[in-house]
């Protein structure tokens, strides 16, 4: 895959396309979602109470914006915090993409997502298949970002919450 179209795309588009490809499109072209939207809201509430109550700084580097990085010997582990479950199969492969982006720069890790507030914790590893599996969702997003318009808008549980819903269903 080509270095230059991988440094255009960000965690947050991965995340958003694998909740709503149309979503990930308006995100990838910087279309903002709504910022009083409820559950952004809720995001932002849930990372700045981790912050505040453990004392971590976000890591930013080359696209990988986790909310903590910590180092146990020879290992590496990002950490990302959620608000729900409901999110996880987008958090899982943006950690994923992470993981990728970092072993590409030599740092090899393991991703931990956590949702306080379902008590739930998730180790996240790029192997070989979780690597092939990033590698085909990839394609096929990039292949969406690449069209000129955004796919059709799908009615679903989330645009209930969704920052575009005045775009959508305006
Ligand atoms: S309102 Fe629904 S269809 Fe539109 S971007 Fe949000 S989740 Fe996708």
């Amino acid at each position: 895959m080509e270095r230059n179209l991988l440094n255009k795309i960000s965690g947050s588009t991965i995340y958003s396309f694998v909740m709503c490809p149309r979503q990930g499109w308006f995100m990838h072209y910087g279309i903002l979602p709504e910022q009083d939207n409820m559950k952004l809201a809720e995001g932002r509430n849930i990372h700045e109470f981790t912050k505040q109550t453990r004392g971590h700084k976000e890591f930013v580097m080359d696209g990988v914006k986790v909310d903590r990085i910590e180092r146990h010997g020879e290992r590496v582990f990002l950490y990302e915090v959620k608000n729900s479950t409901s999110g996880y199969p987008a958090a899982r492969m943006q950690m994923l993409f992470y993981l990728f982006k970092l072993k590409r720069a030599g740092i090899y890790a393991t991703g931990i997502l956590e949702i306080p507030r379902k008590n739930k914790r998730y180790t996240i590893k790029l192997t070989e298949k979780t690597r092939q599996e990033l590698l085909d969702f990839l394609f096929q997003m990039i292949e969406v970002l690449e069209n000129p318009t955004p796919p059709s808008p799908k009615k679903k549980k989330i645009c209930k919450f969704c920052g575009y819903r005045h775009i959508c269903f305006a």
